[in-house]
């Protein structure tokens, strides 16, 4: 009999903010094929017998796509029950399309568990909206690290400051001088609000705040790594105005 993969999303870390479901899958599931995404205390909520890190290697490697999609087919293929935990949800910008499509193209009977993303979640713990009535009436989610094998960027910025609404973007720590720069050559304000929301919900969370122009500075002053959001646009300025009440940061360390 074949078994089931569970593509389940972990929510952005908090073990409170996974779903009832996601938790009841990860607890009855035989293996959890995971990646440091969902954060220190879901991963080590789950025995290490029934895990395997398909993340960054002990080198630094990344496990390639192809080596998990093989091992979900096979663990299916021996009528394993198997989550595959993604953090955040899984179907955004977590590989999660891929891996559903290679799961059917194997017939392996699979399930998507949403998850909450840290795109959504991640700017609201530090107090920022994506949306406001007052400010903005879209947002767009965007990807700051596209496939390096891509001769040129798919995204375009120019259009994206052309929207007026929230920028959110993942994977984009290490991009933030380019975006920053091509967004106020397309005309943006140097002086609107930006923040970045490092770890968010994990223990250690942290929130840095700064403007197009000054915050390529404060990530270097912070010392801002992955994983973070990095949330454009006037709703970046309501953290300043509900910062005194939010009790989301679970440590001092904010800024
Ligand atoms: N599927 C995930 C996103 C995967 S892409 C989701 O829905 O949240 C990986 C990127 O997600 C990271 O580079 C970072 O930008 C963002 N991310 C995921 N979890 C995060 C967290 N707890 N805090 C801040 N950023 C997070």
């Amino acid at each position: 009999m074949t078994g089931k993969v569970y593509l389940v999303g972990s929510g952005p870390g908090d073990p409170e903010l996974m779903t009832v479901k996601a938790r009841r899958l990860v607890d009855e599931a035989d293996v959890v094929l995971h990646d440091k995404l969902p954060g220190p205390e879901i991963l080590e909520s789950i025995p290490e017998e029934r895990r395997e890190d398909v993340g960054k290697r002990a080198g630094g490697e990344w496990t390639p796509q192809e080596y998990t999609n093989r091992r979900l087919v096979e663990l299916a293929e021996e009528g394993k029950t198997v989550v595959r935990l993604k953090g955040g949800d899984p179907f955004v910008f977590g590989r999660g399309g891929e891996e559903a499509e290679h799961l059917a193209a194997n017939e392996i009977p699979f399930e998507y568990v949403p998850g909450i993303t840290s795109a959504v979640a991640g700017p609201g713990v530090a107090g920022i909206p994506v949306t406001h009535r007052d400010h903005t009436s879209s947002v767009s989610f965007v990807t700051g690290h596209e496939d390096p094998t891509k001769e040129e960027s798919a995204i375009d910025w120019h259009a994206l400051a052309d929207t007026g609404g929230t920028l959110v973007v993942l994977m984009g720590v290490g991009k933030l001088p380019m975006y920053t720069e091509e967004l106020r050559s397309a005309g943006m304000p140097p002086e609107t609000p930006v923040a970045l929301v490092e770890r968010a919900t994990w223990p250690d969370q942290r929130v840095a705040t700064g403007t197009l122009e000054t915050i390529v500075d404060v990530r270097d002053e912070e010392g801002i790594d992955p994983p973070a959001i990095t949330v454009i646009g006037g709703v970046a300025a309501s953290r300043g105005r509900v910062e005194a009440f939010l009790q989301n940061g679970r440590n001092e360390n904010e800024r």
